[in-house]
């Protein structure tokens, strides 16, 4: 009997309820639990079994320990923001109860994201002999998964690796982002930062600028290097990489609009006095974007998600590409929520499939690309993410 908790009834956590609803066999009863009951039940009647809800704040981890000691499930998935991390892992290991998420752990009050906060409870961890799974979404989590798969399979060493994230989807909104508009502005809007020969080197926010050819049709489309947390702990776990980056398409009107919302403060995180109450910039513009989940049914066109890798086998160089398109309108029809939701909740059901069926299952707090990538690329292309493998004769990203 396995039972599972997710937290969070936001646009990943719909798809996640989705795709774990679909394999009663592995996920035999679902709480889904979030700040507002009311979207969790919205999520639970476009279901065609039923699921329980509740109402948690995650933030409040003696209220958590109670709530999943009530419960009793076998593994927390938590879909909430990075904010309640720590919390949610506190509440895991009062709780005796395994722990999964999409994003690292960012203090509410600053702009920074890193694994540390989160690596720190390894030995919590193992000596609960409860798991911590970290960042298995798409990026973080497949991007990682697929680097796996290609060390094991593809290359004796990795040179480098190219993170190449490309959403060519149209909302037809003036502006709006696809998942939760306060960590998508802090992330977007934060320094460019790349691992080259042992060290991080910086870059102002969007300056580096390259254009590439995607596949299957999306054709020429212009990219910005950012810092993305998978960065971090693939350099650390694969050490023989020289140079990782992570590069993320943006549209030129999505660009103009960010850049004109930045001049005049609104993307800020410092707190402004206003009619005599503290408000904070970027809050009250997520309050005044169109909701991630609202753009579901208006989204067309396809994503593109991959790793391009140069390396050597058996001595030779070798380049490799390998990638997963989705298409906005197929997953909207499937469960309700467009391809950032889809490519992220996906891979949150499979890691958690891996954990209860065993393949991943074992003490301590992990990444994706230190567990076997086998079991989860296959699952890839069973519940729908599936991945195409090419070689190009050349790329520059130079
Ligand atoms: P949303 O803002 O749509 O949803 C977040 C949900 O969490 C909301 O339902 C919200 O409740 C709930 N929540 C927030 N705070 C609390 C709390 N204290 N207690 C209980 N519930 C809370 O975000 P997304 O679904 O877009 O993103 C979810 C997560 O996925 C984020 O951590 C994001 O960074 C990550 N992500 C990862 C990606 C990857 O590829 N690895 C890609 C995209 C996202 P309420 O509705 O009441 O506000």
């Amino acid at each position: 009997m396995s039972r599972i908790v997710i937290i969070g009834a936001g646009g990943v956590g719909g798809v996640v309820t989705h795709k774990c609803a679909q394999l009663p066999d592995v996920f035999e009863e679902i709480v889904l639990a979030s700040r507002t009951e009311a979207k969790c039940q919205a999520i639970a009647d476009q279901l065609d079994r039923p699921i329980r809800t509740a109402a948690v704040d995650a933030d409040d981890v003696p209220a958590m320990v109670s709530f999943l000691k009530a419960e009793k499930p076998d593994l927390l998935i938590n879909v909430a923001l990075p904010y309640q991390d720590l919390h949610l892992m506190d509440a895991c290991l009062e709780a005796g109860v395994h722990y999964m998420d999409t994003a690292n752990y960012e203090p509410p009050d600053e702009a920074k994201f890193e694994y540390s906060w989160q690596w720190a409870y390894q030995d919590r961890f193992r000596e609960a002999g409860l798991m911590a799974l970290l960042g298995c979404g798409f990026d973080p989590g497949v991007t990682g998964i697929f680097t796996a798969h290609a060390k094991k399979h593809q290359f004796d060493t990795i040179d480098t690796l190219d993170i190449i994230d490309c959403n060519a989807g149209d909302h037809g909104q003036p502006f709006a982002t696809n998942f939760n508009p306060e960590i998508n502005i802090r992330e977007v809007s934060a320094k460019g930062r790349y691992w080259e020969n042992g060290a991080w080197q910086e870059t102002e926010p969007l300056s580096v600028r390259h254009v590439f050819d995607f596949p299957e049709g999306i054709g020429e489309m212009p990219m910005y290097l950012m810092y993305h947390e998978e960065l971090e702990s693939l350099t650390t776990h694969l050490p023989e990489i020289k140079r990782a980056r992570f590069w993320m398409t943006f549209s030129d009107n999505y660009l103009k609009h960010l850049e004109v919302l930045e001049n005049v403060g609104m993307t800020s995180i410092d707190p402004v006095s206003f009619n005599g109450q503290e408000i904070i910039p970027l809050q009250f513009l997520k309050a005044l974007l169109p909701d991630p989940s609202s753009l579901g049914p208006l989204t067309k066109g396809k994503t593109c998600i991959g790793c391009l890798i140069r390396g050597k086998k058996d001595g030779k160089d070798k380049l490799y590409y390998i990638y997963n398109i989705s298409d906005h309108e197929a997953c909207y029809a499937e469960v309700q929520s467009q391809a950032i939701s889809y490519t992220t909740g996906v891979p949150a059901m499979i890691g958690a499939k891996m954990m209860l069926q065993g393949h991943w299952m074992k003490p301590g707090v992990w990444n994706v690309e230190q567990l076997d990538p086998d079991p989860f690329m296959a699952d890839l292309n069973r519940y729908g993410l599936p991945w195409t493998e090419t070689y190009p004769d050349t790329v520059s990203l130079d």
